[in-house]
């Protein structure tokens, strides 16, 4: 589960970690109370579980109670990148002397945990790593020791924070460090830490990764759930049993297990690559059963979305052979008849896959295209998608 910066800090907090925590609101009425409780100069945040905030006009400093009010209602109900904005924070204005970037992840590739820290904070992090990778340190931290004083101290030094901050750093890079691992936290980033004017650190921002696998020990983390932020298609797909998750791009994606839809994700995003950098808008694992019902459903759900412009329907034939999911198929789109308005691009492989295509071909769908290959199915669809996307 992924948190908003507010709850983020709330975490941050329960260990030390020096942060303001601000107040939330959902109505822009409330913004001139919360603006009086935090001193009145504030900055306006959009509370969303997405980065770039910032850049998308989701942050804004407000002179003034009245202003505060102004820029809420500017905020509030903002889309950014498809995350409607449902509440901000408003928190006392920060006197920025310097912003820096700080993590703790899991890294899996190495099985093992790394900090990623940069004095050059408050940018991506992925900018920086590019244009100038000397500013990005990486530290290794051995599960079995953590993070106690000595490993905080290397590395405050490998990421060189300036020596005013460099003792409060240590102590705050082991706070982070006991979020991290009291929380059963798979990822805890900081952007911007900064170093205020007054010469303390601060962290400004937050996000979370909380490790749904402990769940069951953190009871207090229920509380994090806010059920009416949830897509209404990850809801719905949910009722119907259905593993759904929303991304970006603008390629929908369906597909039989969940290796098969992850190695989808893959190679639509690489076809993308070719094709104007178009990228999965979702993806969708119907598992085991590809009857018509339920292709019918996660059809439904996929193109529901608005950003999907082509669907890739890829399926490799097991238990259920593609000849069923191929009938699934059909019987999806007679279903959902003038509903289905965008292309879908299919690839059948595995058991049965030439009756299965038989099918296809026969029912000759001119919504349908039929390619053998998944890497030649996910380039079309890529195609599709890039072609209706700018139509
Ligand atoms: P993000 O864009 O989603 O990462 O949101 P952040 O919370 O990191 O805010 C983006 C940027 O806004 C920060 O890097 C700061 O430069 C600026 N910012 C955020 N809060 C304050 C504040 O209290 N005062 C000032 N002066 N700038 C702020
Ligand atoms: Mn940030």
């Amino acid at each position: 589960m992924d948190l908003m910066e507010y709850q983020a800090k709330e975490l941050f907090a329960k260990h030390g970690v020096p942060v303001t925590l601000g107040t939330v609101i959902t109505e822009a009425s409330d913004a001139a109370a919360a603006a009086e409780q935090n001193g009145g100069r504030v900055v306006v945040k959009a509370q969303v579980k997405i980065g770039g905030r910032g850049k998308a006009g989701g942050v804004k400093l407000a002179q003034d109670p009245q202003d505060a009010v102004a820029k809420a209602e500017e905020i509030l109900g903002m889309d950014i990148k498809g995350h409607t904005v449902r509440r901000v924070l408003i928190a006392p204005a920060a006197d920025i002397a310097e912003e820096y970037y700080f993590s703790f992840l899991l890294d899996r590739a190495n099985r093992n945990y790394l900090c990623i820290a940069s004095i050059e904070g408050g940018v991506e992090i992925e900018v920086t790593a590019k244009e100038n990778p000397d500013a990005v340190a990486k530290v290794a931290i051995d599960p079995q020791v953590g993070v106690d004083e000595a490993k905080a101290r290397e590395i405050v030094e490998a990421t060189r924070f300036p020596a005013e901050v460099a003792e409060q750093a240590v102590g705050v890079v082991q706070q982070l460090w006991q979020v991290f691992v009291e929380e059963d936290a798979t990822l805890v980033e900081v952007n911007p830490l900064v170093r205020l004017g007054d010469g303390t650190l601060e962290a400004l921002d937050g996000k979370v990764s909380l490790d749904a696998n402990a769940e069951f020990r953190h009871e207090d983390h229920a509380s994090f759930e806010l059920v009416e932020d949830e897509d209404p298609l990850e809801l719905a797909a949910k009722e119907k049993d259905l593993n759904y998750v929303k991304l970006d791009g603008s390629v929908g994606i369906i597909g039989n297990g969940a290796g098969l839809v992850m190695s989808t994700l893959d190679v639509v995003a690489y076809a993308g690559e070719k094709h104007g950098g178009v990228k999965p808008a979702n993806f969708l694992d119907i598992g085991g059963g590809a009857s018509a019902d339920v292709m019918a459903d996660g059809l439904h759900i996929i193109i529901s979305d608005e950003q999907v412009k082509a669907v890739f329907v890829n399926v490799f034939g097991g238990i259920t052979a593609c000849d069923a999911v191929a009938n699934g198929i059909v019987g999806a789109l007679r279903k959902l008849g003038d509903e289905e308005t965008k292309p879908l691009v299919v690839r059948l492989d595995g058991n049965n896959v030439e009756e299965g295509r038989r099918i296809l071909l026969e029912a000759d769908h001119p919504m349908v295209t039929l390619v053998d290959t998944m890497d030649g199915a996910a380039d079309k669809a890529a195609e599709l998608a890039h072609d209706l996307q700018n139509a």
